[in-house]
């Protein structure tokens, strides 16, 4: 799974497999939980937490309403399209982190990037937006992502 309590904070985050081409079981558990909503069923922790992931993106939810077309399209970067699933993945990865403060100050960090923007939802974008940075930088490296640059990325938004 993609994402569980089994693999807690920075290291559920670096396994994520939308970093990988076993990209699948990701995007079905995201329309799982979707459908769930939608028939009115009870929704496990997990998919509670993607489900209000997904409700954060009204922008998504047509994608989510239609499997069918949606399950296995590309997003190949040359598109210039923002991959929704990618995009969504890096969400719940925040959550994860900052539920269980990993890395640590990631918690504080986020409060006052809160603070500044005046918004929620564009607090997490700027943990995002650090996030996916560095996991690029430390696939690129092959190396583990590194927690340093992440904070000190965060410390940069809260600059600017
Ligand atoms: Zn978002």
């Amino acid at each position: 799974m993609f994402w569980t309590p089994a693999f807690p904070g920075w290291r559920g985050c670096y396994h994520a497999p939308v970093y990988n081409p076993s990209r699948d079981q990701a995007r079905q558990f995201f329309f799982d939980s979707w459908r769930k909503y939608r028939a009115g069923e009870t929704l496990s922790a997990l998919e509670t937490i993607a489900l209000q992931v997904i409700l954060l993106h009204p922008e998504y939810h047509p994608l989510f309403d239609a499997p069918e077309r949606n399950l296995d399209r590309d997003y190949a970067p040359e598109h210039g399209t923002l991959n929704p699933f990618l995009h969504l993945s890096l969400h719940l990865a925040i959550e994860e982190q900052l539920s269980i403060d990993q890395p640590p100050g990631i918690r504080m960090a986020f409060e006052q990037l809160r603070a500044k923007t005046g918004a929620e939802h564009d607090a997490k974008h700027a943990l995002l937006e650090c996030l996916a940075e560095i996991i690029w930088q430390a696939q690129r490296a092959n190396a583990a992502p590194d927690q340093a640059l992440y904070l000190e990325c965060l410390g940069q938004k809260l600059r600017t």
